[in-house]
């Protein structure tokens, strides 16, 4: 039995109820980056904490709860609800739920406090639905090194933790104040505790390793917080509470990626910020530094077409970031529009090649079924990634996650909306998109998958990836693709 700790993190997840049977040659498995970022600031605080990465280990709900109970001890359990990315959150939920139930089951006594995407958007519903104790409705750390110390004084009031939801005799309290945000993340949150993390379980995604299949070792970190845009499908802001963007300084970011590559051998990296290819001062002197430090490593990041300038290319590339994903979405004006991303085809064509001609990468993310769309406008989109010819993509389905104002929409219109949260997984067998005006779910993610099939099996695709990374990834790809995706709504479409 390890020794008991104060604080317990647990990543959640169910990875075969996201990815179905896609097959760990085809995934990735990430750091849980904001679990292990907690776990930073708790240890600022003189806190001794653990993390339970049950995805790491494919652990099922309640081999992760035993663990919880049986290996740590720990005064607060604390369920990190957050996901790979922004939109990943809601998908987990099935999972922190039952990974809540099987702690309390084991031990009723043991408190639990959930945080993340999710929980922040929904957490009074989230209160409601789970077994458990706390609720945070904002960042999280501040609020559980205060419910923390509020539980080692033995209060059972906990009115003044910020943010917090509790439960007072049954009954649900909402907080009277708002956690404050970090302001200086170098100080309080330098960087992830990968010490607690078991670094050789984590392998990139199979696309950032085109160059180098045989080398996926892995890491995902932060060099920035939140985004200040306000796209309508997304809810990267609800643990914020207002479109917000916070850097940690560009030293003890590449001090992090030097630490990571001597200590672990980590080659492939990707920068967790929503909105990477930002803030020119800060790109600028990040890429400076790598470059300066010369540490060998492959980085993707985020960018926004309208956010990538000349002046950052050739220093990306130089700094070892040989992907951007960019958000293109829809070839169509209107649905873009309706999305809030103000910017034409033309731009997206050549922001795509001159990211090209500098020699980096491009993940295209692109979007089928957001209000506005019709299966022509979903064709003109696909027609536009095969135009583009990315070197990878990724085909979404529409989505309203909880947190962003798609969702606040489509509850209000009263919208068909998943009943389990592992619905509003791209993958899942359950997966449920939003429908619109013109377009059923069962039709969308039909064309969705569609899609993938189409993009990763044209030849022109092939020729430029053969030409780019050779053999080994075309054989590669053509392996992926023969994985089948099996949709429940979609064999429903076909039955009735
Ligand atoms: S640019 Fe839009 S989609 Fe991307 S993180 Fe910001 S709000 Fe979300």
């Amino acid at each position: 039995m390890a020794e008991a700790v104060d604080v317990l993190f647990i990543n959640p997840g169910n990875r075969k109820q996201i990815y179905q049977d896609l097959g760990d040659e085809f995934c990735g498995i990430e750091p849980p980056a904001f679990g292990a970022l907690f776990a930073t600031y708790l240890r600022q605080q003189g806190l001794r904490v653990a993390l339970i990465d049950g995805p790491a280990f494919n652990m099922s709900a309640d081999e992760i709860a035993n663990s919880a109970i049986d290996d740590y001890r720990a005064r607060l359990i604390v369920i990190v609800v957050y996901g790979n990315q922004p939109s990943a959150s809601s998908q987990t939920m099935t999972s922190a739920g039952a990974v809540a139930r099987h702690i309390k089951d084991g031990d009723p006594d043991a408190r639990i406090l959930m945080t993340g995407t999710h929980p922040a958007a929904l957490p009074e519903r989230t209160m409601l639905e789970e077994p458990i104790d706390f609720v945070c409705d904002l960042e999280g750390p501040v609020t559980i090194h205060k419910t923390f110390e509020a539980l080692k004084a033995g209060d059972e009031s906990f009115a003044d933790v910020p943010s917090l939801w509790w439960r007072d005799e049954g009954r649900i309290i909402k907080p009277r104040s708002a956690e404050p945000l970090i302001t200086s993340l170098d100080r309080e949150m330098p960087g992830i505790a990968w010490d607690l993390l078991p670094m050789d379980r984590y392998r990139s995604h199979n696309w950032h390793a085109f160059d180098h299949l045989e080398d996926r070792s892995y890491a995902s970190m932060h060099t920035s917080l939140g985004c200040p845009y306000k796209c309508s499908f997304c809810c990267i802001n609800a643990p914020f509470g207002k479109p917000a963007y916070r850097m940690w300084s560009p030293r003890v970011v590449v001090d992090e990626i030097a630490f990571l590559a001597e200590t672990y051998g980590v080659k492939n990296i990707k920068f967790v910020d929503e909105m990477f290819v930002l803030n020119k001062r800060h790109v600028l002197e990040i890429c400076d530094l790598l470059i300066e430090r010369d540490l060998g490593v492959n980085i993707w990041a985020y960018a926004r077409v309208d956010t990538v300038q000349d002046q950052f290319l050739d220093k990306l590339k130089a700094a070892g970031v040989n992907w951007l994903c960019l958000g293109i979405e829809s070839a169509s004006d209107n649905v873009r529009d309706g999305a809030l991303k103000k910017f034409e085809n033309e731009d997206i064509i050549d922001v795509v090649r001159r990211i090209q001609g500098a020699g980096i990468y491009i993940l295209g993310n692109f979007i089928f079924g957001l209000p506005d769309d019709t299966m022509e406008r979903m064709q003109s989109t696909l027609d536009l990634a095969l135009e583009l010819n990315c070197e990878f993509a990724n085909f979404y389905s529409a989505m309203a996650y909880p947190g962003s104002p798609l969702y606040a929409e489509a509850d209000a219109s009263g919208s068909e909306l998943p009943s389990s949260w592992h619905q509003f997984s791209q993958h899942a067998y359950d997966s449920l998109p939003l429908a619109n005006a013109h377009c059923t779910s069962a039709d969308i993610l039909e064309f969705r998958d569609q899609a993938w099939q189409t993009y990763f099996t044209d030849s022109n695709y092939l020729s430029m990836v053969r030409r780019t990374f050779g053999d080994d990834v075309v054989d590669h790809i053509e392996r992926m693709v023969k994985i089948p995706l099996a949709r429940r709504i979609v064999e429903e479409k076909y039955a009735a």
